[in-house]
This record gives structure tokens, C-alpha cells and sequence, in this order.
């Protein structure tokens, strides 16, 4: 995903914790959530985009590659939250509890590691006094939050989660996160000399003419029902994500079946393709449940860190 699609998700996450139907038992919560990052917005782009940017840790930690493979011995496919499309879907999948591979990548372990930093430097700006030089900054925790939306996002663009290199070719990976980019500027105003959104008055990024893809997500994370939950089975971070990462490389078979391959999958063949027909609708699936989970693993963060604080006291 590109930067602007990388802080639109992290700004959607943001307003679903805010605006969405969050449960009574984790309002306060996500309210406490949302009123600490209003301090931090503009640090949204720069933070999500550090990642690709600075640390290029695009090979190992943006992405977990599946390939099916009938001589495998693993089949096992995880829950999801019931609200996730990637997961209704999935269900229906030819590929869904089908013998696979994982041929690289460890971005579960990546969330995990850094939903765990987070809550640290939390305790530790808890801990120390004021301008000890041991303690983290909010400013720099906020980045981590940031940071860690990058690559919760990247679990859920489908090519990041299947082995076929679609980079390659005519690159239709980068095809299709031009097309979303594309959606962004188009419906939000960019100050692009200063690398950020214009805001709304409610410091959202600010509407200018959404196209039908933008306003239904827009609609979408405000009434989509929300699940504290990670899904049964799953109890951390890690599971989650590795959860997410198998319903994503369903999700690309689905958009892109197996009888294509990076050489045959020119922009013109997929153009004309009967899957690249439902190319909005199959974005729509993608960016909204990718803010639900960047909204899901910050939440969590966050209550834990709010737990410890009132064990503390
Ligand atoms: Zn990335």
C-alpha cells in the first residue's frame, strides 16, 4: 500500500474508536483512546509511512507468503472475528482448509513485537518523571501506534499474503495500490507540501468528493458492528494476525485465481478480467476490515496498558 492509503486506513481507525458502535464495556476505553491520539494526528503520515520508508523491512516483516501445496502437512485455518469480510468469504474459498505453505515473511511476529513496545513505553513514560532521559515521549508513542497501523494494513492488501510474485510482470501488485492511492487523493484534500491531510473540524481528514469506493467505507466503519473479540481461538496479537494473513492469501486467489500468473496477468488481461469487475467492491472488503483490525490491536494495546495503570494504583 502506498502513503496516503497507509494514513487514511490509520485515520479511519481513529474515527471508528470514536464515531463507531463501540461496546459499552470498552467505551471508556476507546474514548480515552481517541482523546490521547487527537494530540498526535500529524505525526499520521509520517508515522505509518516509516516503515516502507525508513526501516524497508519489506521482505521479511510487510508480508507472511502462502502458497497452497497438497503435500503439506498444514490445513488448519483460523477464526475470525465473525464481522470480518476477508473471513466470510474465505469460508467459501476452494483454497479454505486446503494443505499450505508459508515461503516467507514474519509480519505477525512484527504486530505482536510491536503491540508489546507500545504498551512498555507506555508503562515506562508512566513510570519515570517528567523529562527523564530513560522515558519515551508521547510523540514518540505515538509513532509506534503508527507505525504498527503500517503494517496491519499491509496483512491485508492480498498480494502481501501470497507466495506468486505479481510484483513481477507487468507488477499488478503495484497496480492495484496505485488504483487505491488514487481513490485517496481523489477524495481527500492533500497538503502534499507538507505531507499531510487537510482536517475537518472534527481533525479528520477532510471530504472533498468521495468517490462511491471512499464514501461507503466512510459509512462502513461507522455502522459495521464492533468486536472487541480477537475471534475463539485466537489470544493475542499474533494469533490474530497470523488469522488475518490466511484469510488475505484466500482473498488474493479470490481476486486473482490460479490460472493467472505474473507473466499471462498483464493491466490489460486483468482490466478485462470477470474478477476485476468487482475490483471496488473487493477494496471495499479490504479497507474496512483493515481499519477494524488497526482499531482492533490498538484497542487492545491500550486497554492493557489502562488495566495495568489501575492495578497500579
Ligand atoms: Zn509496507
Amino acid at each position: 500500500m502506498k502513503k496516503y492509503t497507509h494514513a487514511y486506513l490509520a485515520f479511519m481507525a481513529i474515527k471508528r474508536l470514536q464515531y463507531g458502535p463501540i461496546p459499552e464495556a470498552n467505551k471508556a476505553d476507546a474514548q480515552s483512546l481517541v482523546k490521547w491520539f487527537h494530540d498526535y494526528r500529524d505525526f499520521v503520515v509520517k508515522g505509518s509511512w516509516y516503515p516502507d520508508e525508513v526501516f524497508k523491512d519489506n521482505t521479511t516483516s510487510h508480508i507472511i507468503k502462502f502458497r497452497p501445496d497438497q503435500h503439506a502437512a498444514d490445513h488448519n485455518f483460523k477464526k475470525l472475528p465473525r464481522n470480518m469480510q476477508q473471513y466470510s468469504l474465505g469460508l467459501s474459498s476452494p483454497l479454505y482448509n486446503q494443505p499450505f505453505v508459508i515461503e516467507m515473511g514474519n509480519l505477525a511476529d512484527r504486530c505482536e513485537s510491536l503491540a508489546h513496545g507500545v504498551i512498555d513505553c507506555l508503562k515506562m513514560l508512566r513510570m519515570e518523571d517528567r523529562g527523564c532521559p530513560i522515558s519515551p515521549s508521547n510523540n514518540h508513542i505515538a509513532m509506534r501506534f503508527f507505525i504498527l497501523s503500517h503494517y496491519i494494513a499491509d496483512c491485508h492488501m492480498p498480494l502481501h499474503c501470497d507466495a506468486r510474485p505479481f510484483s513481477d510482470g507487468e507488477n499488478i501488485h503495484a497496480f492495484i495500490e496505485s488504483q487505491w492511492e488514487t481513490q485517496i487523493k481523489k477524495s481527500y484534500q492533500v497538503d502534499t507540501a507538507n505531507e499531510r491531510f487537510f482536517y475537518d473540524p472534527y481533525g479528520y481528514p477532510l471530504l472533498q468528493k468521495p468517490t462511491s469506493l471512499i464514501q461507503s467505507v466512510e459509512d462502513d466503519i461507522l455502522q459495521r458492528e464492533f468486536l472487541y473479540s480477537w475471534g475463539t481461538g485466537n489470544s493475542n496479537t499474533w494469533d490474530y494476525m497470523s488469522a488475518v494473513a490466511q484469510y488475505s492469501y484466500l482473498m488474493a486467489y479470490h481476486m486473482i485465481p490460479s490460472e493467472y500468473n505474473e507473466i499471462n496477468l498483464t493491466k490489460e488481461v486483468y482490466k478485462k478480467s470477470q474478477q476485476y469487475a468487482r475490483f471496488e467492491q473487493d477494496s471495499r472488503i479490504i479497507f474496512c476490515d483493515a481499519i477494524d483490525s488497526i482499531a482492533r490491536v490498538w484497542l487492545h494495546a491500550w486497554t492493557r496498558y489502562r488495566s495495568w495503570e489501575k492495578n497500579k494504583k
